[in-house]
């Protein structure tokens, strides 16, 4: 019997729900071997988390423009979790997928003694994207209530304070246009502890080894309840934080290339809108080309137009499809991806129009030579 081929999948229940740590949510009963919302296999996941891609790009492009033409909007993604829960991979693999232009990754080590000297947020404060931008974090001020707690580098009455603190500087962060996106990779100790022996096991992984990480393994029951902790308090309705069952790296992939690509469906970058005339500057332009690289220019126009308008009605209905998870019954949804779609078609429409406007203004141009 041949081996199963997968299908593409499709997510039962869109990530974001499945793994919100909402005030009952209970770590000590979270099955770390889970796909919640992912019942199908690792190839169909693969495949699936493989056709994010284009989409993922063009709206991480469409955040871009923005940020470059005025908007004040970044999205910041960070990423926690143990040693060998898969954080760098993670970050490489889901930033494989959009222009290394718009992403800005950070890893947060121990600080350094002029790090120290200032409060912990300040570290932080420097790294934040700016407008535009996808800013990742691999590991974060978190640590300042994790490993700051449990080995003990603070007094308690100082991690203690910390939660507070962390909530109202995340709610200045949204407030002020950064989405923040947070996601916790758990692994089962079992699972962390083959992790490590294989890095023992192979030469090109020792790098990847530090002696501390058995001292941080052993502090496992200390480490999960600064965890419990963390999403118990820093769980906001602005900053809500997802938690990823991370045995399975094929899942906590998909799963995080899914939450990233309904947040940016949900922020619905536009191409931004110009300040000058195209007709305009387009009979300056005109006046610096030859004749012939204008009758070129003529006979290539409806090729580039068409090439915006495709693109443009491609990524507005990869939209509607990808906010459609589920069995397609939630309404709101439904009517979500309608408008959207009908927008898709408006703006195809002027498109076209702008098409017609452009090939007669450069006939206009050649007329014009001809006459002279
Ligand atoms: P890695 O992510 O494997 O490169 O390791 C980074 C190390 O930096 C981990 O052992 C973290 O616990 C440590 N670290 C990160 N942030 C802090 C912090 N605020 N205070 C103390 N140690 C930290
Ligand atoms: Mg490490």
């Amino acid at each position: 019997m041949g081996k199963k081929k997968s299908g593409t999948g499709a997510w039962s229940a869109d990530p974001r729900d499945a793994l919100r740590a909402h005030p009952d949510f209970d770590l000590f009963q979270m099955d770390r071997g889970g796909t919640p919302g992912w019942e199908d296999d690792k190839g169909a996941a693969k495949k699936f988390g493989a056709q994010r891609g284009g989409l993922l790009s063009e709206l991480q492009e469409r955040l871009y423009a923005e940020g470059r033409t005025g908007g004040s909007r970044s999205l910041l993604v960070i990423v926690q979790g143990l040693d060998t829960a898969g954080k760098g991979g993670v970050a490489r693999h889901v930033m494989s997928k959009v222009d290394p232009q718009g992403v800005a990754l950070r890893s947060f080590g121990p600080p350094t003694e002029e790090e120290q000297r200032h409060h912990f947020l300040w570290r932080i404060e420097k790294e934040l994207p700016a407008p535009g931008l996808i800013g990742v974090f691999d590991r974060s001020h978190y640590e300042d209530v994790l490993v700051a707690r449990v080995d003990e580098l603070v007094a308690p009455e100082v991690w203690e304070e910390r939660y507070d603190e962390i909530n109202d500087f995340e709610a200045d962060l949204v407030a002020g246009g950064t989405t923040v996106v947070k996601v916790a990779l758990m692994i089962s100790h079992d699972e962390q502890g083959m992790r490590l022996m294989k890095r023992l096991d192979r030469p090109d992984k020792h790098w990847k080894y530090s002696a501390s990480d058995l001292s941080t393994r052993r502090r496992w029951d200390d480490y999960q309840d600064a965890y419990a902790d963390v999403f118990r308090r820093t769980s906001t309705d602005v900053a809500p934080w997802y938690v990823v069952p991370a045995d399975h790296k094929w899942y906590a992939r998909v799963a995080i290339t899914e939450i990233l690509t309904q947040t940016l469906i949900d922020l619905d970058p536009k191409w931004p809108s110009v300040r000058w005339d195209p007709m305009v500057q387009r009979r300056e332009l005109a006046q610096t080309l030859s004749t012939r690289a204008l009758a070129d220019s003529l006979s290539e126009t409806d090729e580039q137009v068409e090439k915006s308008i495709k693109s443009n009605r491609e990524v507005q209905k990869r939209a509607a499809r990808a906010s459609k998870v589920g069995d397609g019954s939630d309404p709101v949804a439904d009517a979500d991806a309608t408008a959207r779609e009908a927008e898709a078609y408006a703006a195809a429409a002027a498109a076209m129009a702008d098409q017609q406007r452009t090939r007669r203004q450069k006939a206009e141009f050649l007329a014009e030579r001809d006459g002279t």
